[in-house]
């Protein structure tokens, strides 16, 4: 049918990553490439890599912010869980290229917002994320532009330490 655009929904629902891969490799290239495809609920960092390579445009995620309330912040280098102790005394941030509120502040003074329970950890962490997961898909629509989106997703799975789903 002549829709302005189109989902896919029901997939990511807890089936393993793979099955959730073969779906939408079967599923995503059927979409007409010249609207707008949407894959709901993805997710993490290499899913939407992987889903952006079969032609996904757009997604929504309770992850970033989710797991920034949980003191989960996302990298290059992989996830940081900033409760553990080894970030005490770390006066570094998050990530030093990030230009968020949170990478103003210390590892050391973000875990001690969630020790304390205060409130501005989660949002202070939630923000990082979010910006992260702009600049990742910024950066994507720029790899695309470039002609080098394959090379872009292959650096950050192995900045992540990710194996290719
Ligand atoms: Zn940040």
């Amino acid at each position: 049918m002549d829709f302005h655009g189109y989902a896919i929904g029901g997939l990511s629902v807890g089936e393993e990553p793979a099955d959730m891969y073969r779906i939408l490799r079967t599923t995503a290239p059927r979409l007409p490439s010249d609207r707008p495809r949407y894959l709901m609920g993805v997710g993490r960092p290499q899913d939407l890599l992987e889903a952006v390579r079969q032609g996904i445009d757009l997604f929504d995620c309770v992850m970033p912010t989710r797991n920034g309330r949980n003191a989960m912040a996302f990298t290059d280098r992989g996830p940081l869980r900033l409760r553990n102790l080894q970030h005490e005394r770390d006066a570094g941030p998050i990530e030093p290229d990030c230009p968020c509120p949170a990478c103003r502040r210390s590892r050391g003074y973000l875990r001690h917002l969630f020790m304390a329970g205060e409130m501005l950890g989660p949002i202070l962490l939630s923000i990082h994320n979010l910006t992260y997961y702009q600049r990742l898909l910024a950066g994507a629509r720029a790899a695309i532009e470039a002609d080098r989106f394959e090379e872009f997703r292959l650096g950050k799975l192995r900045g992540w330490g990710v194996e290719e789903g």
